[in-house]
Order: C-alpha cells, then sequence, then structure tokens
C-alpha cells in the first residue's frame, strides 16, 4: 500500500513518513503544493494525506483537479481550522474523510486503515454482489437471480451502502447521515420505511433473505438466517 502525504510543516510531514512507514506502509513526502500536485498526478497511491494550508498551491485545488482528471484515490484532509464550512468545501469537493490538527497519530493510523479498506471495493467494483443479489452501479441496475428490481433513488442508495458493507451492522444514525444526508435527531421512522419498502423488493419471494434487523441497533445485509 502506498500513500502519499502532502505537507509542508517539516516536524509533521517527517513524523506522518515516519509513522506510517513504521505501520508498514510505503510513503512518498511532497513538502509543498506544487510537488504534491506532481507527485498525484503522476504515481499511482492508494491514498493521499494532503494539508489544506500550503503555501503554494493549496490542497483544496490539489483535490479539485485530482478529481477534474477522474483520479478517485481516497484523500485524507489535514485541517487546522475547525470550521465547519472548511470541512464542508473538502467533503464537497470529493474529500473521502478529513483530521483536525492536532490530531493522534493512532486517530489518523485508524482513518487511514478504513479509508484503504473501503477505497479497495469502491475503485476496483462497478457491480456489487451478495448471494444472488446483484447492484451495478454504472447501469444503477438491481436484479436478483433472474428478476428485475425497480428501485427509487433513496432506495438503491440505501442498498448500495448496506451492500458496500455486508456483515456490518448500521446503526440508523449513520445509514440517516450516508442517505439522508440528515443527524439522527430527524425523523428515523424514515428509514425504517425504506428498509421495509426494499426489504419488499428484494427479499420477498427469495431466499435467502438479506436484510436483518439488529433488535436495538440497526440494519445490516448478510447471507446469514438468523433474524
Ligand atoms: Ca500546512
Amino acid at each position: 500500500m502506498k500513500i502519499l502525504i502532502v505537507e509542508d510543516e517539516t516536524k509533521i510531514g517527517d513524523y506522518l513518513k515516519q509513522g506510517l512507514s513504521e505501520a508498514g506502509f510505503v510513503t512518498d513526502l511532497a513538502r509543498n503544493g506544487l510537488d504534491g500536485h506532481h507527485f498525484a498526478m503522476t504515481e499511482p497511491y492508494d491514498l493521499i494525506i494532503l494539508d489544506v494550508m500550503l503555501p503554494d498551491v493549496d490542497g483544496w485545488r490539489i483535490l479539485q483537479s485530482l478529481r477534474e482528471a477522474g483520479k478517485m484515490v481516497p484523500v485524507l484532509f489535514l485541517t487546522a481550522r475547525d470550521s465547519v464550512e472548511d470541512r464542508v468545501k473538502g467533503l464537497e469537493l470529493g474529500a473521502d474523510d478529513y483530521l483536525v490538527k492536532p490530531f493522534a497519530f493512532a486517530e489518523l493510523l485508524a482513518r487511514v486503515r478504513t479509508l484503504l479498506r473501503r477505497g479497495a471495493t469502491v475503485v476496483t467494483e462497478t457491480t456489487l454482489r451478495i448471494a444472488d443479489l446483484e447492484l451495478d452501479l454504472m447501469r444503477r441496475r438491481v436484479t436478483r437471480g433472474s428478476q428485475r428490481i425497480t428501485l427509487t433513488a433513496k432506495e438503491f442508495s440505501l442498498l448500495e451502502l448496506l451492500m458496500r458493507r455486508q456483515g456490518e451492522v448500521l446503526p440508523r444514525s449513520l445509514i440517516a447521515s450516508q442517505v439522508w444526508d440528515m443527524n439522527f435527531d430527524s425523523d428515523t421512522n424514515v428509514i425504517d420505511v425504506a428498509i421495509r419498502r426494499v426489504r419488499a423488493k428484494i427479499d420477498d419471494g427469495f431466499e435467502p433473505r438479506l436484510i436483518h434487523t439488529v433488535r436495538g441497533m440497526g440494519y445490516m445485509l448478510d447471507v446469514s438466517d438468523d433474524d
């Protein structure tokens, strides 16, 4: 796994490079935006750790340029400014996660590992599968066995999330933030209703049942048949 670090502060850059190397990653360190941009555009990386405030080309412009060039490598933003606007801007431009400085290395490492795991499925797969259920991300098409299933846009997003995280119990709060862009305080009944509809479409009349309710915790997509 190869990681690019773009960080102009010498101490932080060295610290990240050393820590990630010790954790078993191959790393390149760019100490300014121009070098960082050049590396990111020309070398293949599994992840980029990108400082926002750089003296020449800032992290936002680098990220924007990468995404415009169709490079979907996961990007973890490092920002010193803990303002909501900064985080929103980064995520809107296509950052996958952000970390506010100062941060603990253990926290960074945990985020890096999560992004790498997620990246592995996002980048290489355009079709998600579980049992005989298939979700074609490019054509936005869902089939179970030989049967075509019609989902609304929200139902599709919901099923996509469940399939990407199959075997994991997803709390309603997570589903709410990922699919509806809302907080847990909002009406979570919306989620239960949507789950019921998706379940009726993909599970009714099929074996095994795939969507499971984990009482008091949330929902899970899995082939195990205990509900
Ligand atoms: Ca900086």
